[in-house]
């Protein structure tokens, strides 16, 4: 699966927000964001720069993609279907991102960034209802039971991540059980529970012209 492999800290100083790509470090006082905060290249300073209505819907496209590492191609199709879906295309959109398995990985602290929980899904690491699944992009349905393999539960990169969860939290619609390695998706995801400034809207129009 083809994926971006460029410098994550220049995504955050593109969209000039902090995306939190990197793990632990980007709590720490080593963030590029919190120590440069302009945008990447030779004119990132400039300062009375024009944005058309066109710009400012490219950017929140290209935020929503970065924070959940996707490439145009991937993001797309999730557009399509969201907006095949009854309800808000928008919502249903940052809904069906959610419940990605490298997502729900991330978000019940077994890997400090969607990165790293990608990886432990790819390599194995993850069940689904006590079966394999290795692949990031598998949705999470209601009363799947997420688990870490026997095998992977003394994994250090997991047991630290499991430690830094405190500063997240937990969203509602996942039941974790730490001490188990082991989570059961008690509802799917909700809006209101993602707190990233996403204007989701912009993201339809932008698709939509
Ligand atoms: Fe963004 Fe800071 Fe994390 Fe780098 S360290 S990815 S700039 S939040």
């Amino acid at each position: 699966m083809a994926r971006y492999t460029g410098a994550a800290c220049r995504r955050c100083r593109r969209e000039n927000i902090k995306l939190y790509l990197k793990g632990d470090r980007c709590y720490s006082d080593k963030c590029s964001f919190e120590r440069r905060a302009v945008a990447p290249g030779q004119h990132g300073q400039s300062r009375f720069k024009k944005v058309s209505d066109y710009c400012v819907q490219l950017r929140e496209k290209q935020k929503v993609k970065n924070i959940y590492g996707m490439l145009e191609g991937q993001f797309r199709n999730y557009f399509h279907k969201a907006d095949l879906q009854k309800g808000i295309t928008g919502e249903n959109l940052l809904v069906m991102l959610e419940r990605r398995l490298d997502n729900t990985i991330f978000r019940l602290g077994f890997a400090s960034s969607r990165k790293q929980a990608r990886q432990l899904v790819r390599h194995n690491h993850v069940l689904v209802n006590d079966k394999k699944v290795n692949i990031p992009s598998f949705l999470v349905s209601v009363d799947d039971v997420i688990s870490i393999k026997e095998k992977s539960k003394t994994n250090s990169y997991l047991v630290e991540s499991m430690e830094a969860v405190a500063r997240r939290g937990i969203p509602s619609w996942l039941e974790l059980d730490k001490n188990a390695f082991k989570a059961t998706v008690k509802a799917l995801p909700n809006r209101d529970e993602i707190t990233m400034p996403i204007q989701e809207q912009l993201i339809v129009e932008l698709y939509s012209k």
